[in-house]
């Protein structure tokens, strides 16, 4: 029997560990009235925090990251047993976290440098682009990486000069907890970095709270239901959902290097990653070859213990869609070659590989989430790319090829591509991240991730008036020739005219 992974009394949401059923700990749930009174409170420290300069920020955020950083044992460990996943790479999501918190502070300045731009017929004009900080954004996170992915948000929307306000999933509170504890004891402003818990309920009352953004990162149902609660207020949404990234596999790529990949982007957290592996299409030639490959180097693999590279599966729920997927694809056809629906203990999940499947099953269209490596033979590259494309969701890919690699990634749909390696991306912090369709929009990370969490400001300077006035109700009497003459001119198939020609045919 799989063990709960979290219980909830009226007022009290209580965390286990998914590998052993013991009580991690317990934390509030907080009401909609709590929610509330915690973005006002965070409203007083973005008002403070969104005044200072770019440098006195980035000071503070290194000391929350340098705080974090001496906590990081104390952090793997509460990673590692409200989630379930094993130390290593408990350690390895706390240090991409801190890369994040640290690019994020070091780039703000620049990311959000008012930028001018060319003034077009209204050369008068200085033209401006600015940024600007929105007030309180709300962060609403998943179980998976409980520190990284609400990071993404969290260490960028601070760095713009925002306050956050966190909802962490009911799968991982204390976490969420510690980290909030760890900011009140850095930040001299109080209430900038605030966490409130709870399960759907809390979160919902983010969503409808009196916050300028909200960030969600979860499954596209939730997304959906963020959205229309964040409609009422018009409160704009960023939205990073799930995934069914294809890998795409070529003739002439490096096969052992490429089964590696496959292996470990299938299999990190247990396969509870947005942005896994979910799908494998492999040239024919080297079809076979690559499955013997894939299947010896998990065949090694050890599931569960201190040193095993799978834990636990975070919650019981997604265990059942796992085994389901399996018996799906095996009762269309596909064809076991390690783990299936047989080899799951409580909440571990052997990892396991399949071939002959297609897009029939479920095991290749909707997110598994899961261990397992689904691998499809392919007749040519153009059909991989349709396969891999054949999908509502585009959040991550990969292709793995020799020299056309570029030209293969360069044709998939999706938000981000890594060529000749897995998940690259998300540990490259320049680098914008997000997804297309069901997989959600708008951008974390890089400097796009940062100006999500701004309002963009125009402003048209005049600096030089001239005679003509176009923004005035006194015209000269033959203006209406004048400016049927310019649009063919400056627009029809006439010479296109100079600014300076544009003024001189202006002032007559
Ligand atoms: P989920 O949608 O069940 O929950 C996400 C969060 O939403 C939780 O904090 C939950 O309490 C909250 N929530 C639930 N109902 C709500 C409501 N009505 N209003 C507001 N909030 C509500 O997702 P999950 O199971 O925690 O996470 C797994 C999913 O997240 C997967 O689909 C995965 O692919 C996706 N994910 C995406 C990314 C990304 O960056 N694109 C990263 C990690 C995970």
């Amino acid at each position: 029997m799989a063990t709960a992974t979290s219980t909830q009394t009226p007022d009290r949401l209580t965390s286990y560990n998914p590998a052993t059923g013991e009580v991690v700990g317990s934390v509030p749930v907080h009401t909609a009235a709590e929610v509330d009174a915690a973005v006002a409170r965070a409203r007083v420290a973005a008002k403070a925090w969104g005044a200072l300069s770019f440098a006195a920020r980035n000071e503070e955020l290194t000391s929350f990251r340098k705080a974090l950083a001496e906590n990081a044992e104390e952090i793997a460990e509460l990673l590692h047993r409200e989630n379930g996943k094993p130390l290593l790479e408990a350690y390895a999501e706390v240090m991409m976290a801190l890369g994040h918190v640290q690019h994020a502070a070091a780039r703000a300045e620049e990311a959000m440098a008012p930028r001018k731009v060319s003034a077009g017929m209204l050369a008068n004009f200085k033209a401006t682009v600015s940024y600007h900080p929105l007030g309180v954004i709300g962060v609403i996170g998943p179980w998976n990486y409980p520190l990284f992915t609400p990071m993404g948000s969290i260490a960028y929307a601070l760095a713009a000069g925002n306050a956050v306000v966190f909802k962490p999933s009911e799968l991982t509170p204390l976490l969420a907890v510690k980290i909030a504890e760890i900011a009140a004891k850095t930040f001299q402003l109080p209430d900038l970095l605030q966490v409130v818990t709870g399960a759907g309920a809390t979160g919902a009352a983010l969503a409808k709270s009196a916050v300028d953004k909200i960030a969600f990162t979860g499954s596209a149902a939730t997304g959906k239901r963020v959205m229309m609660a964040a409609a009422e207020r018009l409160t704009p949404v960023l939205l990073e959902l799930g995934g069914k990234d294809p890998m795409i596999v070529a003739e002439d790529a490096d096969l052992a290097k490429a089964a590696e990949a496959a292996v470990f982007g299938a299999l990190t957290n247990a396969g509870q990653a947005c942005i896994s592996v979910e799908r494998v299409y492999v040239a024919d030639a080297v079809h076979d070859r690559f499955v013997d490959e894939v299947v010896k180097q998990v065949r090694d693999l050890k599931v569960g213990g201190d040193d095993g590279h799978l834990g636990a599966m975070t919650s019981t729920a997604q265990v059942a869609i796992v085994k389901d997927h399996l018996e799906d694809a095996i009762a269309k056809g596909a064809k076991v070659h390690t783990g299936g629906p047989n080899a799951i203990t409580g909440n571990y999940i052997q990892p396991t590989v399949l071939t002959d499947v297609d897009h029939r099953m479920k095991v290749m269209t909707d997110e598994t989430f899961g261990p397992v490596i689904p691998i499809k033979r392919v007749a040519s590259l153009d059909e991989a790319v349709k396969l891999a494309n054949d999908t509502s969701f585009g959040l991550g890919s990969s292709v793995f090829a020799g020299k056309g690699a570029r030209a293969i990634a360069d044709k998939l749909r999706a938000g981000m591509t890594a060529v000749n390696a897995v998940m690259a991306f998300s540990g490259i912090p320049a680098l914008p991240f997000g997804g297309i369709g069901d997989s959600g929009f708008g951008r974390i990370h890089g400097d796009e991730g940062i100006r999500e969490f701004t309002r963009v400001k125009s402003t048209a300077e005049q600096v030089m008036s001239i005679p003509m006035n176009m923004m005035s109700f006194r015209q000269p009497k033959d203006m209406t020739k004048r400016l049927r003459g310019m649009i063919k001119q400056l627009y029809g198939e006439g010479v296109v005219a100079k600014a300076g020609d544009f003024f001189r045919k202006l002032r007559g």
